[in-house]
C-alpha cells in the first residue's frame, strides 16, 4: 500500500489530506491567519494532522511562484515568505521524499487524474480564491513555461484599475476573486443600506461564503453581486481561450464551487466577446469536481507519482 500527503497552502486556508492508495483516508481543513503563519512551521503542521503509519511521500501545493522541481517557494502575494526552500526543508524534517509545486498545478493534476478533466490533453484550470490561481496543461502534461506559467491572475485588466495584493494595479483578479465579490457587496450595502441583502448579513462577517449563501438562497441582489463577478471572469477567460484555445476550462478554489450562477454569467461574456465567435464554438466551462481539496490532493497524488517512480525530480 502506498500512503502519501498532500498539503495545499492558500492564501487564508491550510488543507491536508492523506491518501491510501489513492483514497483520502483523512482530512483536515485550517483557516490561517493570512501572512501571520510561517510556511514551513505551517505546513508541518498541517503535515502532522494527518500523518499516520508508513507515510511514503508528501506533496504540497503552495499559492504562488514555486521554483520547480527544486520546491523553492519564490514569492506569492497572498503567503508570508521569499526564497523558501520548502522541498529540502520538509525532507530534512520528514524524512520522506516530498514533492512541491505551485497550488493551481497540484489542483489541474487532480483535475486530470480523477476530476472534471479526465481524458483531456489540453485544458486550463482557473482558480478563484483569495486571487485567481492559473495550470496550463498541453499535451497532458502541465505546462511551466520558463518556470511559472499561468499566473493570469495577475495579467492587466484595467489600466489604472485596482489596487491589487501583488502591488500593482489593474490586475485580472482584483475583479474576479472572493475579495472582489466581498468588495462589490460592501459598496452595494452602503448604497442600500436598508436593503434585503444588507438585512440578511447584518448578523454576520461580511465574506465570500456569506455572500454566495445569500445568492444560493435566492436573493437577487446577491446573484447580481455574483453574476457581476462572473462577467469579469469570462472577460479574462476570453483572452485565455484567444491564446492557447484549450479543449476545456475548469473553474475551481473556494469561488469557483459556487457554480453556475457564476459560470453561467462567465460563458455568456466570453462567448461574446471572443473573436470570431460566429464561426468557431466556445470551449466548455466547468466547474471543478474535487472542489477546494482538488490541490491538496493533487499534491498527494504526485508524491505517490514519486514514489511509484512516475515522476523523478532531480
Ligand atoms: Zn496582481
Amino acid at each position: 500500500m502506498t500512503t502519501t500527503i498532500g498539503i495545499d497552502l492558500g492564501g487564508t486556508k491550510l488543507l491536508a489530506v492523506r491518501l491510501e492508495d489513492g483514497e483520502v483516508v483523512a482530512r483536515e481543513h485550517f483557516t490561517t491567519p493570512g501572512e501571520a503563519t510561517e510556511l514551513v512551521s505551517g505546513a508541518l503542521a498541517a503535515i502532522r494532522e494527518v500523518w499516520g503509519n508508513g507515510v511514503d511521500a508528501v506533496g504540497a501545493g503552495v499559492a504562488g511562484l514555486v521554483q520547480y522541481p527544486e520546491g523553492v517557494f519564490v514569492w506569492g502575494p497572498h503567503v508570508a515568505g521569499t526564497s523558501v526552500r520548502l522541498r529540502s526543508e520538509l525532507e530534512a524534517e520528514l524524512e520522506v521524499p516530498v514533492v512541491v509545486d505551485n497550488d493551481a498545478n497540484t489542483a489541474a493534476w487532480a483535475e486530470l487524474q480523477r476530476g472534471a478533466a479526465v481524458g483531456c490533453d489540453d485544458m486550463l484550470l482557473v482558480t478563484l480564491g483569495s486571487g485567481i490561481g492559473g495550470a496550463i496543461v498541453i499535451d497532458g502534461r502541465v505546462h511551466r513555461g520558463s518556470t511559472f506559467a499561468g499566473e493570469w491572475g495577475h495579467m492587466l485588466y484595467q489600466e489604472h484599475g485596482l489596487l491589487c495584493d501583488c502591488g500593482k494595479q489593474g490586475c485580472w483578479e482584483t475583479v474576479a476573486s472572493g475579495p472582489a465579490l466581498v468588495r462589490l457587496a460592501r459598496e452595494f450595502i452602503t448604497l442600500n443600506p436598508d436593503g434585503q441583502l444588507a438585512h440578511r448579513l447584518r448578523d454576520e462577517a461580511l465574506t465570500g461564503e456569506a455572500i454566495t449563501r445569500a445568492a444560493d438562497a435566492g436573493d437577487e441582489s446577491a446573484r447580481g453581486l455574483v453574476a457581476q463577478v462572473g462577467a469579469a471572469l469570462g472577460r479574462g477567460l476570453c483572452s485565455l481561450i484567444a491564446i492557447l484555445d484549450p479543449q476545456m476550462i475548469v473553474v475551481g478554489g473556494g469561488l469557483g464551487s459556487i457554480g453556475e450562477s457564476l459560470l453561467g454569467p462567465a460563458r455568456r461574456v466570453a462567448a461574446d466577446a471572443l473573436h470570431g465567435g460566429a464561426h468557431r464554438t466556445l470551449p466548455p466551462i466547468l466547474v471543478a469536481e474535487l472542489g477546494p481539496e482538488a490541490g491538496a490532493i493533487g499534491a498527494a497524488l504526485l508524491a505517490e507519482d514519486r514514489v511509484r517512480g512516475r515522476l523523478v525530480l532531480d
